[in-house]
């Protein structure tokens, strides 16, 4: 039966898909509804299971929030963790809010920018959440509830909260506030766009009590590095016990969920004692997920985003936690670091902590000895590039770009077989940290930073051919389906950027020349 509640939870369509579990397959929420047509995306896009309308497994983000609200005083029977394209079972006039969950409600993202042409045209993240808002805005008129945003995306709507109509706008943590906040929206009592500038320490986060799309569980909150442009960076670092981790495991594992997505903005900052030099706490990390492993002997085991540095830093780090997670030439871990940029200039006017404990000089070396230390412990590592950083010269760009082209040599040559990894390049967005206008692609674009767009894409282009294959789950239309498809869709990518610089005026057959680098270990190297 169906049950009328007084808080209701939900999240636009785009974020509760699984995209058919295909690696890299969820960028294509970022991609324009203009030029993506409709069926190709719904094709591609299969929706998490549901039962009447409650997610199954959901979000990890609303899960957070649901238990942060019981945490609060809150009743179980007053909460729901809706399926969007059921939200409305979950209405009546009892319903005091609608919560709203975002990463990228209005396209303004690093990925829907470069995408969409610098927001011209419009990525399906945002089709899908002001469809959500307009279905919930008519229940609203009906019902009187409160609507409500908040989230990692939620500083896109400063500008648009009042044309959008929503009630308020949630900028910030809220696990230590969520019942005073709440309880205030329900009386009126707020301002319509809310910032929390403090922070919950971690006895004030609550553990999840429901279980979360791939089994993901945080283990730290916030990062350190100080990174000018990055909106985590905001947050103060704080690391879970592993108690508490575990404790979010099982919420998975009784739920008959068999894998664990370890969350964190860079697990090998998990307990970092070294906050001058950054030397990983190897032990720590490595412990983090041995527990796991020899508590509920999980068959899958990933962590989200890293650093490159400490793998340098340490040569012991990954073949120690490539045991635990069974890595090899059949099971390879995807993980997501920030390249960001080869210019060293950049790394030090704007993220002077990400090569530590190695200068800014040192980033290009770190960054090709890293991936060889990832390729020969079967990590696949997944960069991001950003393009029109503030100040960024087209030299700058051009460094980037001849930094893909190195790494596909020299590693080639160290490895002896073809390296694995991407540069995805991403449009330099203000997240509301850095006060500067986001890169626009086609305002913007200069020589260097089209060879940089372009030869990132040839070289994803080339990955999807050759890797692509070995890191989907096996079955008859994943082979004979997606991964023909996902060929033909990064080639036709490619060959639009290639016309797209073309009509611009740039020649992408211009060679690239290799950094002129001597692959000497940089200085501050532990031994192993
Ligand atoms: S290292 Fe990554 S997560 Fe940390 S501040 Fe820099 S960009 Fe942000």
């Amino acid at each position: 039966m169906i049950k009328l509640v007084r808080i209701v939870l939900t999240t636009d369509e785009t974020l509760t898909s699984d995209y058919r579990e295909v690696p890299l397959l969820d960028f294509l929420s970022c991609a324009p509804v203009e030029k993506v047509p409709n069926f190709i995306y719904s094709f591609l896009e299969t929706q998490l299971p549901h039962e009447n309308g409650l997610l199954i497994e959901a979000p990890y983000a609303l899960r957070k929030v649901e238990a942060a609200l019981l945490s609060h005083g809150f009743r179980r029977e007053e909460i729901v963790v809706a399926h969007p394209r059921y939200v409305e079972k979950f209405i009546d006039e009892k319903t005091t809010i609608v919560g709203i969950s975002t990463m990228d409600p209005m396209g303004l993202g690093p990925v829907s920018l470069m995408f969409t042409d610098g927001g011209r045209l419009t990525s399906y993240t945002k089709l899908k959440f002001l469809r959500l808002v307009d279905k919930l805005k008519l229940l609203r008129k009906k019902y009187g509830f409160k609507l409500v945003v908040g989230g990692q995306g939620s500083w896109q709507l400063l500008q648009f909260v009042e044309d959008l109509d929503i009630d308020h706008l949630v900028i910030g943590e809220t696990e230590h506030v969520i019942g005073e906040l709440f309880r205030d929206i329900e009386s009126g009592r707020l301002d319509r766009v809310v910032r929390i500038r403090s922070f919950p320490s971690i006895g004030e986060i609550p553990s999840i009590v429901g279980p979360t799309y791939k089994g993901m569980v945080e283990v730290m909150r916030g990062c350190g590095r100080n990174c000018a442009f990055c909106s985590p960076n905001l947050r103060r670092a704080r690391y879970y016990p592993i108690e508490k981790i575990l404790e979010e495991v099982r919420v998975n594992v009784r739920a008959g969920i068999r894998r664990a997505w370890i969350h964190s903005e860079d697990i090998f900052l998990y307990k970092l004692e070294d906050h001058r030099s950054f030397y990983p706490n190897t032990d720590e990390v490595v412990r983090l997920f041995e527990t796991i492993d020899t508590t509920y002997r999980l068959p899958h085991m990933n962590p989200t985003h890293s650093s490159i540095s400490p793998v340098v830093a340490d040569p012991t780090l990954l073949p120690r936690l490539s045991r635990i997670l069974k890595a090899g030439p059949d099971k390879w871990v995807g993980i997501q670091p920030g390249l960001e940029t080869a210019s060293s200039a950049l790394i030090r006017k704007y993220m002077e902590n990400k090569p530590k404990p190695f200068s800014p000089e040192e980033w290009p070396r770190v960054v090709i000895e890293g991936t060889y230390m990832f390729n020969s412990n079967y990590w696949f590592p997944a960069y991001t590039a950003i393009v029109g950083l503030p100040g960024e010269t087209d030299e700058d760009a051009m460094e980037t770009a001849r930094l893909i082209v190195t790494m596909e040599k020299i590693l080639e040559d160290r490895l002896g077989k073809r390296a694995r990894f991407i540069v995805a390049p991403l449009a330099f967005t203000s997240m509301d940290v850095l006060k500067s206008g986001s890169f626009d692609p086609e305002e913007h674009v200069t020589e260097g930073r089209f060879l940089l767009i372009y030869h990132a894409w040839r070289h994803i282009a080339k990955e999807v051919q050759n890797s692509l294959l070995n890191v989907m789950p096996k079955s008859f239309a994943n082979m004979f389906i997606f991964y023909p498809l996902s060929r033909l869709g990064s080639w036709i990518i490619l060959k639009c950027i290639r016309d797209w610089g073309i009509k611009k005026g740039f020649d992408p057959d211009k060679p690239v020349k290799p950094l002129e680098l001597t692959i000497t270990l940089p200085s501050t190297q532990r031994a192993s």
